[in-house]
């Protein structure tokens, strides 16, 4: 089992395989023009796999692919296969837009893939379109529907935004219990990147919209969960994710490596260590030896809605969200 410097065990690891999107969302994404890391400097599958191989035999349970848009990476079924064969019980999940999953929901079922979040922060076409910048939600519903009726477990997330999309909590909701997949709402986490005048929703202000149709009870989290659940009288389960709290971090079991290579130990602090010369070389001891460094000096909490402290200046997409 892999222990940090705050003796927290860490099981869980999060890898960004692409910073890229085919979505601008406006809490996300700087505005135009920005340049992408170059694809000969990301490491392939074959380079991550051999990080993820030694990760796993150092205790990792847990893996979640994201981005940037996972799905926009080309063969990311043979690389999910890669990892499901060499761990067939490992939880293995993903987190993607929904734009691409029509066309792609089936390849990764088969592949190995056992869990999907798809990102849903509107049912209006004209909202989502304005928050992703595309006209988008067709094919994301679509994209629910199809990764539903191949057998994927599937959650939705939504950021809740003041004057945007506050007013679809509850049709989000609703949505999602009448489909029976969890919602979990995500407080908006300031960054230097995205739009100047977004605001977002603290979670007590989303409960008390949802307080205004129902009865809600507080459950707790799950396990070291980010996200704190809550029940509906009628047995619905949603979550709520909120950052501003920190009371998360004190269980936080998770680590991000980027398409990079790059080790980040916290999403919100800029801190990383870099994996990618040792992974080139092959040197995965060397890897280990990075990540066990890293995970020594991870920090004990975030610093959203810190007193006085700067706003990230990486935004989701770089580090994965
Ligand atoms: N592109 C995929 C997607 O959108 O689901 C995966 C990557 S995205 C960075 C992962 C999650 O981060 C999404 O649910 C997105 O809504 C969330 N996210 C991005 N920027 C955020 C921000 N500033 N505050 C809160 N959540 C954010
Ligand atoms: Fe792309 Fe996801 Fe960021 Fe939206 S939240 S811009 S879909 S990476």
């Amino acid at each position: 089992m892999l222990i940090d410097g705050c003796g927290r065990g860490v099981d869980y690891l999060r890898v960004s395989v692409t910073e890229r999107c085919n979505f601008r969302c406006l809490y996300c994404m700087p505005d135009k023009p920005f340049s992408w890391t170059p694809r000969e400097d990301l490491l392939s599958f074959e380079e991550l796999f051999l990080f993820i191989k030694a990760s796993i035999d150092e205790g990792i349970t847990k893996i979640r692919i994201t981005g940037g848009e996972p799905l926009l990476r080309s063969d990311l079924d043979s690389f999910i296969k890669m990892i499901s064969d060499y761990k067939s019980d490992i939880d293995l999940a993903l987190t993607t837009n929904g734009y691409l999953l029509p066309v792609t929901a089936k390849k990764l079922k088969d592949a190995g893939l056992k869990r999907l979040n798809i990102s849903v922060d509107s049912l209006k076409r004209p909202v989502a379109q304005k928050i992703a910048q595309k006209d988008i939600l067709d094919d994301v519903l679509l994209g629910i529907d199809k990764a539903l009726e191949v057998g994927l477990k599937v959650k939705i997330n939504m950021v809740a935004l003041k004057g945007i999309n506050d007013n679809e909590i509850i049709d989000i909701l609703d949505f999602c219990k009448d489909k029976n997949i969890e919602v979990r709402f995500i407080e908006y986490m300031k960054n230097t990147l995205a739009k100047d005048k977004l605001e977002g929703l603290l979670g007590k202000e989303i409960l008390d919209i949802i307080k205004e149709k129902y009865t809600i009870k507080k459950l707790g989290r799950v396990g070291a969960s980010p996200s704190f659940s809550y029940l509906l009288e009628d047995g619905y389960k949603f979550g709520l994710i909120d950052p501003h709290k920190h009371d998360f971090c004190e269980t936080c079991n998770r680590i991000r490596l980027t398409a990079e290579g790059h080790l980040i130990p916290c999403l919100y602090f800029d801190e990383a260590m870099s994996i990618k010369d040792a992974i080139k070389k092959k040197d995965v001891k060397k890897a280990v030896e990075i990540l066990k460094t890293v995970l020594r000096d991870k920090p004990k909490e975030n610093r959203w809605g810190h007193e006085g402290s700067e706003i990230s200046t990486r935004a989701f997409y770089e580090t994965g969200g």
